[in-house]
């Protein structure tokens, strides 16, 4: 079969991607009944998120925030005013046969996301973000035919983010979801673990001969649950159209669910459309209205977002794009790196010694970069004294691994061994005994070989245990030799 690549030098793909994203507040969306992950099955429940007769919904306050927050970080434009609408459809973890979610009325229409694909930037538009709740989880088990419904997650508040056709590649399509995770994380309305859930994507997708105008039909692909899998179910889903279109057929709009086992996307149903969702106002909740003066208010407290981050520092500091990424990719390294240059350290230096040094220890033991392992301030000082060839790079480098394997101060460290150059009062016994030791090495030299001079040294760095910096040996060595 043609792989994408080859598919893409005569089809357009065309991706519009729909990203749900659990938002991590005390209650659910339409209750004060609690939602948190991975309690036992059925155990976080009240009339409301059960859908029993009689019980009323009531909104969230804080998830409006949340979303306002959403909204206000992809520049999109929040409405003062919003409704709440009904969308039908029966399966037996929705218990009132009707989910609560936004039609026509969002809060939040618009805004942009940043994306970097292949070193370039590109600005993926998004269509609206809605709030809406979550349905409950069922679970099949294929060897007793059994099906199970937990209702905890019934009600639990979500934010759907809707973008417009614009995505042109299965890898785009991955990573502008990743960015998605990343700003919400930034913004600290969800962890968006795909894992747990908390983050969940359907990817809509139609291809089309290359330089036609007019889209073709779409598919969309329901609930993928990893990163790869997009990427993987995007790919496959192409496959099946183009496919289908060389050989003369139709695409037919449908849904499709992602098979993990068998890694295809198989057709769930002939796709509804929007009428078939009935959709209408909800009765029990009013429009609601809010006061420009909160959604002023928090913008204000908005904190710095990846992109921003990544902007200043490639047009500021001339860190390089993939670097900045990097660095941008959590918000705890983000302050880092901004506090490793309060501390006046050289931005394209700390950044060295950041995706280089510090992050080689914490792969060795595979953990998550931690700021408190080794202090910014820490690392900023070893690194000056490493700029001033107080301490030779093979020392700051020692220095650091033992900051990073103990619980000592960096003083303690530093004081327990001969690291500063400068200090070492030895040097004139290393370069003795180095000449000592390599007479004819020191008769050729004096006969003209100066090349000799890289031996010497790299003798005496070997000898101080790589701790004397180079400049100090040199300048020792040509003090003797000449
Ligand atoms: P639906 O009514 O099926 O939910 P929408 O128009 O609301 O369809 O769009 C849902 C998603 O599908 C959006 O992300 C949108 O960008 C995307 N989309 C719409 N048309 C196409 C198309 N022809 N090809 C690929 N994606 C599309
Ligand atoms: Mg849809």
């Amino acid at each position: 079969m043609n792989n994408i690549e080859t598919i893409n030098k005569d089809w357009d793909f065309v991706i519009g991607i729909e990203v749900h994203v659990q938002l991590e507040t005390e209650s659910k969306m339409f209750s004060t009944c609690e939602y948190t992950y991975g309690k036992n099955p059925n155990t976080l429940t009240c009339p409301t998120s059960l859908g029993l007769p009689g019980a009323l919904p009531s909104i969230n306050e804080k998830a409006i925030d949340f979303a306002i927050k959403f909204g206000s970080a992809v520049n999109a434009k929040i409405h003062s005013s919003f409704s709440f609408a009904r969308k039908h459809y029966f399966y037996p973890d929705l218990p009132k046969g009707y989910q609560i979610s936004q039609f026509d009325k969002p809060i939040v229409t618009g805004g942009i996301v940043p994306i970097w694909w292949n070193n370039k930037k590109y600005d993926i538009k998004l269509t609206r973000a809605h709030l809406e709740e979550d349905a409950g989880k069922s679970t099949h088990n294929s060897s007793n035919n059994n099906s199970q419904v937990d209702f905890n997650r019934s009600g639990a508040p979500l934010i759907e983010i809707v973008t417009e056709p614009v995505l042109t590649h299965p890898v785009q399509a991955k990573i502008f979801i990743q960015r998605i995770k990343q700003i919400v994380n930034y913004i600290t309305i969800s962890n968006a673990e795909m894992e747990q859930g908390k983050l969940r994507c359907d990817a809509n997708i139609s291809i089309k001969k290359k330089g036609v105008k007019e889209f073709g039909t779409k598919t969309e692909i329901k609930n993928i649950n990893s990163f790869r899998n997009v990427q993987k179910a995007i790919e496959s889903e192409i496959k099946r159209q183009h496919q289908l279109l060389e050989n003369g057929h139709q695409v037919e709009q449908a849904s499709l669910t992602w098979n993990n086992e068998k890694n295809t996307a198989e057709i769930m149903r002939v796709k509804e459309n929007a009428d078939d969702y009935r959709y209408f106002p909800d009765p029990d909740l009013p429009p609601v209205t809010i006061k420009n003066s909160k959604i002023e208010s928090i913008k204000e407290i908005l904190p710095t977002l990846p992109f921003e981050f990544e902007n200043k520092w490639i047009n500021t500091y001339n860190v390089k794009p993939e670097e900045a990424i990097t660095l941008a990719s959590t918000r705890y390294i983000a302050s880092y790196f901004e506090e490793m240059i309060k501390h006046n350290v050289d931005p394209k230096n700390a950044s060295k010694w950041i995706t280089g040094e510090l992050f080689r220890l914490f792969n060795e033991i595979n953990i998550p970069f931690d700021h408190n392992r080794i202090l910014a301030k820490d690392l900023a000082k070893i690194i000056s004294l490493n700029d001033s060839e107080e301490i030779t790079t093979n020392s700051a480098k020692e220095i650091l691994r033992k900051l990073f394997d103990s619980n000592k101060s960096i003083e303690a460290i530093m004081n327990e061994e001969d690291y500063l150059s400068s200090t070492s009062n030895n040097i004139e016994d290393i370069v003795n005994k180095v000449l000592k030791e390599n007479p004819n090495e020191v008769a050729r030299f004096k006969n003209g070989e100066e090349k000799l001079m890289s031996y010497f040294i790299g003798k005496m760095m070997k000898e101080s245990k790589g701790r004397i910096s180079h400049k100090i040996i040199s300048e020792e060595l040509i003090k003797k030799l000449k």
